[in-house]
């Protein structure tokens, strides 16, 4: 038999395997986990060290070399037990045709975790957070609580960081793991993991996160977006709109505007307002400079008002970058409202029927994704469902959770959902309202209705 593994075997594998695992999957682990986001890991850290009485202020920030490629085998499939597609996965770790990719999203690209390496990788790390020394007061809670004097350890993939009272504390952290990973194939990368102390930050997960202390003595913890990521969208963005050079102002909109939507969703649930703002100035200037490089021999004045001007009615700004022909312009990132992201409860589990109000609330109650205002506001009124099925709109499972993936999300969102006009009667009288459909549930309506096979 020649081992491709299509990647439509591997997903169902991964989908047999998964509620296994869910149920028992540390709580501090979010990586590649239905109902769990980078969001989530951000929140449980800033959980972890805000406030004046928080303690576990010296951070073990580590980085596993190799992660999926170097794990040993054997453990791997003994954590895997009696599992019956265990022979398939050992056939493909053996042939090597499970692609590791990377998985976190620290640069501009998606991260490319293949089918099932994530999952095969948490339940290769599963036992981590113990394996550090974490203890939860009551393992039967939701919101699992950590054991006051011992360490945090927040888990993304094969991203994590451990956070303790004493660097003492984190040197202990570190050589517990080191053993626990040799058996397992995996080492630390000595290069990328060091012992900082929160007042001199570190990064997680594409995020900066720093306690701030001013002259009274006071801290206070801010998370924000990473410098690096910062510099690297800064230099995106010259690019593009270089590249753009010829074209008109619809084709800088189309290019910019998902990057920017993109970015600024992954970014809002933290301190990003000065970030977005100087963001704002910098494309400001690009486009100023395309601007005036389109029209080389027009006054300054003029290129500005053909491609400036108030074209967003709900924001009094004048400086906003459009098309005159269309009326369509470039979004800024700061019109991306802040909003605190909530966190998943420690145990719970998207399979546990117990809990099934719990996600329910949860998907309720969560910021629709920052599309257009008259999205937002359908979004809000059908509770982010779609009124033809009664299913949400966006799956929790379909929830971008990358800057890029996000950027994805906001090019084929067009694809994804419908706005569809009903008329309705109200009141003795016919009146139109708007209503948000997934795709597939408008066009089977309008199929149905036009008398055509769905
Ligand atoms: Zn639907």
């Amino acid at each position: 038999m020649g081992v491709i593994a299509d990647r439509a075997q591997q997903a169902r594998v991964k989908n047999a395997l998964e509620p296994e695992w869910e149920g028992r999957f540390e709580p501090r682990s979010y990586g590649f986990r239905p109902g769990r986001s980078c969001h989530d890991a951000i929140e449980a850290i800033f959980k972890t060290l805000c406030g004046t009485r928080s303690q576990r202020r010296w951070i073990l920030d580590a980085d596993l070399a190799g992660a999926f490629d170097s794990i040993a085998h054997e453990p791997l499939l003994a954590m895997i037990g009696a599992f019956p597609a265990r022979g398939m996965i050992r056939e493909w770790l053996k042939a090597g045709v499970i692609e590791s990719g990377r998985f976190t999203p620290t640069g501009e690209d998606t991260p490319q975790g293949g089918v099932i390496s994530p999952c095969l990788l948490n339940v290769a790390l599963h036992g981590m957070e113990r394996a550090a020394g974490v203890r939860y007061r009551n393992s039967a809670r939701s919101d699992a609580e950590p054991v006051r004097g011992c360490p945090v350890l927040v888990r993304y993939a094969d991203d994590y960081v451990a956070m303790c009272y004493s660097r003492e504390q984190a040197e202990q952290v570190q050589a517990r793991l080191a053993a626990w990973l040799e058996p397992r194939g995996l080492r630390f990368n000595q290069d990328k993991s060091r012992i900082v102390h929160v007042e001199d930050g570190f990064s997680f997960l594409g995020f900066d996160i720093r306690r701030h202390v001013d002259r009274q003595g006071s801290g206070k913890l801010l998370i924000t977006p990473g410098k690096e990521q910062v510099k690297r969208l800064r230099k995106r963005l010259s690019a593009e709109v270089r590249a753009l050079r010829g074209a008109n102002a619809a084709a800088v909109i189309a290019r910019l505007a998902p990057v920017i939507r993109g970015w600024s969703a992954y970014y809002r649930s933290v301190v990003s307002g000065r970030v977005f703002t100087g963001l704002d100035h910098h494309v400001w200037h690009t486009t100023y400079r395309w601007a005036r490089h389109t029209h080389p021999n027009k006054p300054r004045g003029w290129v500005t008002t053909r491609y400036f001007g108030a074209f967003n009615k709900a924001r009094q700004d004048r400086w906003v970058f459009g098309d005159r022909g269309t009326g369509a312009y470039l979004t800024k990132f700061s019109w991306t409202k802040i909003v605190r992201h909530v966190p998943v409860r420690g145990w719970a589990s998207p399979d546990d029927p117990a809990l099934a109000r719990y996600w329910a609330d949860r998907r309720r109650k969560q910021e629709p994704p920052p599309a257009d205002q008259h999205a937002v506001r359908l979004w809000r009124a059908q509770d982010g469902r779609c009124p033809a099925c009664g299913e949400p709109l966006l799956p929790a499972s379909h929830e971008p959770r990358t800057p890029s993936e996000w950027e994805q999300w906001f090019s084929t969102a067009r694809q994804m959902l419908r706005k569809q006009h009903v008329t309705v009667q109200a009141g003795g009288q016919d009146r139109t309202i708007w209503r948000l459909l997934h795709a597939s549930c408008h066009w089977q309506l309008t199929a149905a209705m036009a008398g055509l096979p769905a």
